[in-house]
């Protein structure tokens, strides 16, 4: 049951989205929300291997074969979508994250297109995180700045941790003119604050977007897969920096986003991502946004 979201939208345009997204192709689905305009926009969909070196790290493979069995989903991969969210309010465009980036097949600027909106209208991008999955989106084909009007805001410990990796030399010195740090907690846009959650990358952040008595929370890396990462959240994943916190924090924010029924948009599940988080005996289920 979704409480604080009034979802419309053109349903012709919402079965030619859904169709496209199962072709992994580009994907646009927009939300009304209080006065705002949310799309999600899709990027790519990525296969991870069932092999123990991501998901169930200390538990093993059979463990998470279990999982994905009894949530009816194969068994030898765990299937990850990587969406990005448009946030429109009649004067900002604002877009958080950006994908994996065109020269690795990320289609996030088709998406966009599909939302009728031109990189150059894009006002502020807003990172969670600086994994390539969230930043690649960056910079273009070509090797410049893809949203070229856009002021982009990540978190000064992500921004700091970013600058110590070589192989992210040329990203950041392209988009260097155009970030803006700010300390996690901080506001970063009207009605749009930051909200630590810690264990992922030092900075790691989601977004908080209120509009009227509505709230809806972009979770960022909290979660990746809808089944295994609900089903047992406290199941380490290799992708978390600080595998101990990104546990304690999963746990702690499922369990509040259960109580408070609040909307949130994970990038990784199933586009279009948004949803609610159930509690169901000690774990939690996914409810996407019909
Ligand atoms: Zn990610």
């Amino acid at each position: 049951m979704i409480k604080h979201l009034t979802f419309a939208f053109v349903l012709s345009a919402c079965s030619i989205a859904l169709a496209q997204a199962a072709e992994d192709a580009p994907a646009a689905r927009t939300f009304h929300f209080g006065p705002l305009q949310v799309t999600a926009l899709h990027d790519k969909t990525n296969d991870i291997p069932d092999d123990g070196k991501v998901f169930g790290a200390n538990v093993g493979p059979e463990a998470v074969a279990g999982v994905l069995a009894a949530a009816g989903a194969p068994t030898d991969k765990v299937s990850l979508d990587v969406d990005a969210l448009l946030v429109q309010d009649g004067k900002k465009t604002i877009l958080i994250d950006t994908g994996l980036g065109p020269n690795v097949q990320g289609l996030l600027l088709q998406s966009l297109a599909q939302a009728g909106v031109a990189p150059e209208q894009i006002t502020d991008v807003l990172i969670t995180h600086v994994h390539g999955d969230h930043i690649g989106g960056l910079v273009t084909a070509q090797g410049t700045q893809a949203f070229p009007k856009a002021v982009v805001k990540i978190s000064k410990p992500d921004w700091q941790w970013l600058q110590g990796q070589a192989n992210m030399a040329a990203l950041i010195k392209v988009i260097t003119p155009q970030v803006k740090t700010f300390a996690p907690g901080d506001k970063v846009a009207p009605g749009i604050n930051s909200v630590p959650l810690k264990g992922h990358t030092p900075g790691h952040v989601g977004y908080q977007i209120v509009s009227g008595q509505s709230r809806l929370l972009d979770v960022g890396d909290l979660v990746h897969s809808s089944i295994v990462s609900l089903a047992q959240p406290e199941w380490a994943i290799t992708f978390d920096d600080d595998r101990d916190e990104g546990i304690a924090t999963r746990r702690a924010e499922l369990k509040k986003l259960a109580d408070s029924h609040e909307t949130i948009f994970a990038p990784h599940f199933p586009f279009p991502g948004i949803g609610q988080i159930q509690a169901e005996g000690d774990h939690f289920i996914w409810v996407p946004a019909k």
